[in-house]
């Protein structure tokens, strides 16, 4: 009899460990996606601030060849000075000179402006592409540590599928079926439990004495009053 108790317990941890793996198991494609999207969205924010950078460099290109419109409008400007009939057509090109000068200064003075937010742009992206071989480095390892683990699961699961098969052989089918009808009832739930101290493992209540005498004799297969789990004796500590 306690053999079959012993049987049946190690049958009970077969499973159970089988039930973790499973759902270890069940969390490695979800986990392996999580890594690969946080990647993801790191290497999106800096495809944005490259998005920025870009932009500002056009502007930038763009004031540019605005000064140098502008620069070669006073250049003809100057030149017709030279050639000016009269004092009231000398005053009018001053004027143009005068405004275009004052254009170009607008846009150098956004032009520093710009300057000063690349120089930010450019900052933030070295920064980001230093913590970013960081993120990758760290999610490459853990994604390779996932797996190796997950393989190691699956071989686990084989043996144990085999143990499992080994056991439930050793048992007394009268006591198995039992045992897997108590199973059926909760699944996840321990159907083989100790009692120590006549307390029952499974449900912490006290079985009345009588049966903890029995339970010590382990002749046959007791089940707790209270939750109906298989028990069996161990020695009070
Ligand atoms: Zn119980």
């Amino acid at each position: 009899m306690r053999e079959q108790i012993e049987v049946l317990v190690k049958l009970q941890q077969i499973e159970t460990e089988t039930v973790q793996i499973k759902s270890a198991l069940n969390d490695v494609s979800q986990r392996l996606e999580d890594l690969d999207s946080g990647v993801k969205i790191f290497e999106q924010t800096i495809e944005a601030q490259e998005r920025i950078i870009n932009d500002l460099k056009k502007q930038y290109r763009d004031y540019e060849s605005n000064v140098q419109l502008n620069l070669e409008k006073e250049q003809k400007i100057q030149a017709k000075l030279r050639s000016v009939k009269n004092n009231k057509e000398y005053q009018a090109l001053l004027k143009e000179i005068e405004d275009v000068r004052g254009k170009n200064s607008e846009i150098e003075d956004k032009m520093i402006e710009f300057l000063d937010r690349m120089d930010i742009t450019e900052t933030i992206i070295a920064t980001k592409k230093d913590e970013y071989i960081n993120i990758f480095e760290r999610a490459k390892s853990e994604k390779e540590s996932i797996k190796q683990n997950a393989e190691a699961s699956e071989k686990r699961l084989a043996e144990l599928d085999m143990e499992s098969a080994e056991v439930s052989g050793l048992v007394d089918p009268k006591f198995l079926k039992r045992y897997l009808i108590i199973k059926e009832q909760d699944p996840g739930e321990l159907a083989v439990v100790p009692v120590k101290d006549a307390v029952c493992h499974g449900c912490n209540v006290n079985i009345p004495p009588q049966l903890y005498n029995e339970l010590f004799r382990c002749d046959s297969l007791r089940f707790c009053p209270n939750c109906q789990r298989i028990i069996y004796y161990i020695k009070p500590s």
